[in-house]
């Protein structure tokens, strides 16, 4: 097989069968299809459309695990490309199906040697533009079923020259969660304020006050953090006081205690410019997902095979942490692991347009690199 030339095909073809989260049947068939062709075992149906594709050599019982996620997101492509997406308002437009590639990639290479000992899992995860497909893989027995040495994902990164490899020894990435308050109290008319009580102040009040617990309560270099209060509601109107102010948003910060803080700290302002104005309240505060952190030898490994096989100065051993999520870090909490991303090109060249617009593609020229660093790590973690 000519696999420079083949792993272009697989790509294109993934790019024109997008699917959303939980319902990526054709594209977990094509994946489940090559990893057979390739003498690969599979197991299906872990977190609903996902799978593993097992590889053994030798009699090692050491193991790694290779994760790549699957799914498109709702947007209408506005590339005209031939491969373009046959979906009609969805599309790759998060680079999955590069992922999907350079892990398929990696998997016929290592099918096709024998210069390692041990076990490879190709954990191919769907559903991870909502954040749920970790958990359903993990529910499903990911890490009970099988056992995972360490686990190893990348995400492609517009703006950043191709194959240009950003590890974090530590964060990487935010949690995300999302509250919901509700300000109860009994309204009124709006010329009469004072024979009824009015949850719009209190909620104003609300808002406001929200924002100190993150510029008065949490160190400004260890506890970064931003809470955003994004939607308004009430079912008042323009002469009616209303019963009810509801406010939503979300949180992002970058450790459990962090989190569990502004979850608490949240609670107390609520209750107490609720309880100031004779007022009550209720209020929901859900983790959608966990922060991404790495662990500090896991990067270390991941570094040492990014330098071997792109060079020493296309890796970056310390980037700084971004504000955006990935359900990633659950499986980060089972097994030691190392979340990296790979630049796919600079701004205004190709694979320069930023994830999730509708003009963006995954950049070819990235498929190799990604395979082969793949190929290299497992021959670093599990030498014959
Ligand atoms: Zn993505
Ligand atoms: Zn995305």
């Amino acid at each position: 097989m000519n696999l420079s030339k083949e792993i272009i095909e697989w790509r294109h073809h993934l790019h024109t069968i997008p699917e959303i989260g939980f319902e990526e049947a054709v594209t977990a068939d094509f994946i489940a299809n090559k990893l057979q062709e390739f003498g690969i075992e599979v197991v299906r149906g872990i977190g609903k459309t996902g799978m593993v594709g097992i590889l053994k050599r030798g009699t090692s019982t050491k193991s790694i695990a290779l994760r790549a996620d699957f799914d498109a997101i709702p947007v209408e492509e506005q590339n005209d490309f031939c491969y373009a997406s046959k979906n009609s308002g969805m599309m790759h437009g998060c680079g999955h199906d590069g992922h999907i590639s350079m892990l398929l990639g990696a998997a016929y290479q290592l099918s096709q040697q024998d210069d390692f000992d041990g076990t490879v899992y190709f954990v191919f995860q769907p559903a991870e533009e909502q954040g749920t497909g970790a958990k359903a893989m993990i529910e499903d027995g990911l890490f009970t079923r099988w056992k995972m040495d360490s686990i190893y994902a990348m995400h492609n990164l517009p703006g950043l020259p191709v194959g240009d490899f950003l590890i974090s020894p530590s964060s990487v990435m935010a949690s995300e969660n999302h509250f919901k308050i509700e300000v109860l109290a009994d309204g009124g008319h709006a010329a009469m304020p004072h024979l009824g009580s009015d949850p719009v102040i209190a909620a104003c009040n609300i808002v406001s006050a929200l924002q100190s617990i993150i510029t008065r309560n949490l160190d400004a270099i260890h506890e970064p953090a931003v809470l955003s209060v994004t939607d308004i509601k009430t079912n008042g109107g323009a002469n009616v006081i209303p019963t009810v102010v509801t406010l939503s948003g979300d949180t992002r910060c970058f450790t459990d205690e962090t989190q569990e803080y502004i979850k608490q700290a949240m609670e107390r302002v609520v209750s107490g410019v609720t309880a100031a104005a004779g007022l009550s309240y209720n209020y929901e505060f859900s983790n959608c997902v966990l922060s991404t952190v790495n662990d500090a030898s896991t990067s270390a490994i991941a570094v040492r095979v990014a330098k071997k096989v792109v060079g020493e100065s296309k890796v970056n051993d310390n980037c700084k942490p971004y504000c955006i999520s990935e359900d990633f870090s659950f499986m980060q909490r089972e097994v030691p692991s190392c979340y990296m991303l790979v630049g796919n090109g600079l701004a205004g060249e190709k694979g320069g347009t930023a994830l999730h617009l509708p003009h963006y593609d995954f950049n070819d020229d990235l498929l190799l690199i990604g395979a082969n660093f793949w190929v290299e790590l497992v021959r670093d973690q599990l030498p014959k």
